[in-house]
């Protein structure tokens, strides 16, 4: 027997509780996990809810990411004992994920624990950090290092853009950061931000060219803030863009891009192929390593607390990365 974050879904009820199930309830897959950590990504937030349109079917267990050893496993690449990482593909979606004591899954989806990650620590990384590192990787695949100019990172507060901030302030980068949360400006000073810009600011499309600011951008947040951004990128700059909590529509205009040569990089941690996804960790576990991980960033829930966490994270309340422990 173990525990999991069980989601009923009928025509006239909804329920969201921790449950105990045995092992024959987990879906069929090549490696069964002891899951040790998990984390709370905005999409759990929208599988916690009743029309949040993420979840294929109920009852169901949400958790798009998850951390652990394996206890058994078909697939000769893994074996008894080894530590493992999971994010994206189907998990936590369509497939039963990680807010569960257990968990079982493809082996084409399993990641082997870099070293120099621990197993906690890869889950403060989670989905958000793995798309802050993925949007990195793609701005310098199209030219950016930190003599460019300034960086921009926007919900500079929330998972992505907290471990964003930490990433490029890392890597030598003059980040600015904007945030709609007033009271936590010393936060990302503390993560490296350099400047910080309010919401107000970064959503002002009043010009289609404004005044040339950013050589790079990422943007979990979308809506007028990539609008905004895209008006102030400098000549030849990009901006990734990962992210909808401003929104899904995006008024823009052919300028920036005609004229200043600005790319518009589009970023999708979820089937981001093997290759590029192993190297990647392999990046998150050196280079892209964020300080504070742990002591400032990563903030540990239980099981039980979940149910309230999830909760937040669709207000824009929560701050950092939340991470799930499993084991005791
Ligand atoms: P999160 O921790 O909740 O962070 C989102 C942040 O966005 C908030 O903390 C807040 O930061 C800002 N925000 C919230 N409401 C806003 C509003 N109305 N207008 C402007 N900013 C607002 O969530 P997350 O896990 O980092 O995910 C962020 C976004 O990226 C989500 O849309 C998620 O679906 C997406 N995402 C995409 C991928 C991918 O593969 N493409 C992967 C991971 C996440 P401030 O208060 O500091 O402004």
């Amino acid at each position: 027997k173990f525990r999991a974050l069980w989601v009923e879904k009928t025509e006239d009820s909804f329920s969201v509780s921790v449950k105990e199930l045995g092992l024959s309830d987990l879906p069929e897959g090549d490696v069964t996990i002891r899951v040790a950590y998990s984390s709370v990504n905005y999409k759990d937030g929208l599988a916690c809810i009743p029309n949040g349109k993420i979840v294929r079917s109920y009852p169901f267990i949400p958790g798009i990411d998850l951390a652990g050893t394996v206890v058994d496993s078909k697939d000769s690449r893994f074996k008894e004992g080894d530590q493992v990482v999971i994010t994206g593909y189907e998990l936590g979606v369509a497939h039963f994920g990680g807010f569960s004591e257990y968990a079982r899954v493809p082996a084409d989806w399993v990641v082997p624990l870099p070293k120099g990650l621990s197993l906690k620590e890869a889950m403060a990384i989670g989905t958000a950090g793995f798309t802050a590192a993925l949007s990195v990787q793609r701005l310098e695949d199209n030219g950016l290092n930190p003599e460019r100019g300034p960086v921009i990172v926007t919900g500079a507060t929330g998972g992505v853009g907290s471990t964003a901030v930490a990433m490029l302030a890392g890597l030598g980068y003059h980040v600015a950061a904007s945030t709609g949360k007033a009271s936590e400006h010393e936060y990302l000073h503390t993560l490296g931000a350099k400047e910080i810009l309010g919401r107000e600011e970064v959503t002002d499309t009043s010009r289609p060219l404004q005044k040339e600011r950013w050589a790079g951008a990422v943007d979990p947040v979308g809506g007028k803030t990539l609008a905004y951004l895209l008006s102030t990128t400098k000549y030849g700059g990009s901006v990734a863009v990962s992210g909808l909590t401003g929104g899904t529509d995006l008024a823009t205009t052919v300028f920036p891009f005609i004229l200043r040569g600005v790319n518009l990089l589009g970023i999708d941690s979820v089937y981001c192929p093997m290759d590029v996804r192993l190297k990647l960790w392999e990046r998150l576990a050196s280079d892209l390593k964020p300080a504070n991980l742990l002591d400032q960033i990563g903030y540990e829930i239980s099981l039980e607390e979940l149910p309230d966490t999830v909760g937040k994270i669709l207000k824009g309340e929560v701050r950092g990365r939340t991470v799930v422990r499993l084991e005791a």
